[in-house]
């Protein structure tokens, strides 16, 4: 029951909840988001959750699933040099 209910927020959202490591920064987020969004469909192939946890490790950024950690794909955050002159 609990699995329909949820199948069904997917669809009429027609897209997938994000969970964002703490460590990203808020205005990299909005961008992550966009990219996430473009590349994932659907629900986890593994197990059916639509839910998506991005982890920040070093400068790689891992999107994978919330609830059984399958991993979808990863990015290179780049990172700007700051001008410290
Ligand atoms: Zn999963």
């Amino acid at each position: 029951m609990e699995r329909l209910l949820r199948c069904r927020r997917f669809e009429e959202e027609g897209t997938v909840k994000i969970f964002f490591d703490p460590d990203i920064p808020a205005e990299l987020q909005e961008e992550i988001k966009n990219i996430v969004t473009e590349q994932i469909q659907g629900p986890c192939p593994a197990c059916g959750c639509e839910e998506i946890y991005v982890s920040l490790l070093d400068n790689t950024l891992d999107v994978k699933c919330y609830d059984c950690g399958e991993s979808f794909f990863e990015m290179e955050l780049e990172v700007e040099e700051q001008q410290t002159a």
